[in-house]
C-alpha cells in the first residue's frame, strides 16, 4: 500500500482499482504515512501557513432541494434569513479590521437575490477593499450570469460537485438537478477565469470506494484551485435524517490524498470536520489542509444556516476568535497567515 502513496505522489494519479484498493486497505500506519507526506508537500508549497477566509452565510433560503441539506426548500422547520447590503458590508469591514483578505459570500440559491444585485454587492466590497479576494458560493447558474458577477470583480467560486458518479448524483438530488449540469458550471467558472473549488461529501448515502476513484479521477481531470471536502453529516428535518454521517477518518484519509494528487491545491479544514470532532480541523491540517473558514456572519444569524444537526458557529468557528484559532493552528505545527491566500502556481 505504501507502494501506492509513493506511486501517486511521483505522478500524480492512479487507477481506478489503485484508488479503490487503497481506499478499501487503507490502515491506521498508512494514514500516518500518507500524512507524513501529504504535509511535506504543503509544506513545499505554503510553508506553515494557514490561510483564513471569513465565511458570510448571507441567505438560508434556497429554491434546491437537496436531500441532505437543511436548506432545503421543502424544509418548514428552518426560520430563513436575508442578510441586507449594509449588514454584509458590515461583516466585511469587521472582518477586514481582524485581519481577514479573503471574503466569502456564501448562500442558498435565493432568487432574491437577482445576478444584477449580487454583482452590485461585489462591485461594492471590491470598491472598498480593493486588497481582498471576493469568493461566491451560491449554486449552479447559467455562464452569462458567473461572467457577470466575474466582471463584477469576483475572484473565487466554491461549488462542491459533491459526488462525481452520476447515478449517485442523482440519489442525492431531486430529478430537476443534474450532474451533467453541475460538472457544466465548474468547467463554465474555469475557463472564465475564477480560481474554482469543487469537492465532495465524504460518507454521503451510497457512497463507495468506487464512487470516491471517480471523484478523484473529477479532481484530477478539473484541477480545481480549492477542494473542499467533508463528512456527511445528518439534519433532522431532510430525508436523510436517519443515515450515518461520514467519518472523520475516511474525511482525514482523502485529504492526503487529496494534497499528494494536488500538492499546490488549496485544501480548507472544514466545519464540518471541526463538528464530527473537537480537534477535527487540527486533524485536518495535520492532514495536509492548509485553509480555515472562520464565520464572518452576524452572530444573530449563524445557527439559523443549519446546513446539519450541531453545525459549529461559536467558539473557535467564530471568526472574531482567531487567538483561539491559532493556538490551535500551533498545536498542529502551522500559523495563520493574513495573506489573500491565492493559488500559489496559477
Ligand atoms: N448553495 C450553494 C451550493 O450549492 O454550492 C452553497 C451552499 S451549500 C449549503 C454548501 C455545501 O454544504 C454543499 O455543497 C454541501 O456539500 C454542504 N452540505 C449541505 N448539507 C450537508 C450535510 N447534511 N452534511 C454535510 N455537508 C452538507
Amino acid at each position: 500500500m505504501r507502494a501506492l502513496i509513493d506511486r501517486l505522489e511521483q505522478e500524480g494519479t492512479l487507477s481506478r482499482e489503485e484508488w479503490i484498493a487503497l481506499l478499501e486497505g487503507r490502515s491506521e500506519e498508512l494514514a500516518q504515512y500518507l500524512f507524513a507526506r501529504a504535509r511535506a508537500a504543503r509544506r513545499r508549497y505554503y510553508g506553515d501557513d494557514v490561510y483564513i477566509r471569513g465565511l458570510i452565510e448571507f441567505t438560508n433560503c434556497c429554491k434546491n432541494d437537496c436531500y441532505y441539506c437543511g436548506l432545503r426548500r421543502s424544509n418548514r422547520r428552518v426560520e430563513r434569513y436575508r442578510l441586507t447590503e449594509e449588514e454584509i458590508l458590515a461583516c466585511c469591514r469587521e472582518g477586514y479590521a481582524l485581519g481577514y483578505r479573503t471574503f466569502v459570500l456564501q448562500g442558498g440559491e435565493d432568487p432574491a437575490w437577482t445576478p444584477e444585485r449580487l454583482a452590485r454587492l461585489v462591485s461594492a466590497i471590491k470598491g472598498e477593499y480593493p486588497d481582498c479576494a471576493v469568493t461566491l458560493s451560491v449554486g449552479e447558474h447559467p455562464r452569462e450570469v458567473y461572467q457577470l458577477w466575474f466582471d463584477a470583480g469576483a475572484d473565487r467560486y466554491l461549488l462542491r460537485h459533491e459526488t462525481a458518479n452520476g447515478a449517485h448524483y442523482r440519489s442525492l438530488h431531486p430529478p430537476e438537478m443534474s450532474p451533467e449540469n453541475r460538472k457544466r458550471c465548474l468547467w463554465d467558472l474555469k475557463e472564465i477565469g475564477y480560481q474554482v473549488g469543487c469537492g465532495m461529501m465524504v460518507g454521503s448515502p451510497g457512497q463507495t470506494a468506487e464512487h470516491l476513484a471517480e471523484d478523484m479521477a473529477f479532481l484530477r481531470a478539473l484541477e480545481p484551485d480549492m477542494v473542499g471536502i467533508g463528512p456527511f453529516i445528518p439534519q433532522r428535518d431532510t430525508p436523510f435524517r436517519d443515515r450515518p454521517a461520514g467519518s472523520l477518518e475516511l474525511t482525514l484519509f482523502l485529504l492526503g490524498l487529496i494534497r499528494l494528487m494536488l500538492p499546490d491545491v488549496l485544501l480548507p479544514a472544514t466545519t464540518a470536520l471541526g463538528t464530527i470532532h473537537p480537534r477535527g480541523r487540527e486533524l485536518g491540517i495535520l492532514a495536509g489542509a492548509n485553509v480555515c473558514m472562520p464565520n464572518l456572519s452576524p452572530p444573530g444569524v449563524r445557527e439559523k444556516y443549519a446546513l446539519y444537526d450541531n453545525k459549529l458557529c461559536t467558539g473557535d468557528e467564530s471568526a472574531q476568535n482567531l487567538r483561539d484559532l491559532e493556538r490551535r493552528l500551533a498545536s498542529a505545527g502551522c500559523r495563520v497567515s493574513v495573506h489573500r491566500g491565492d493559488h500559489k502556481t496559477r
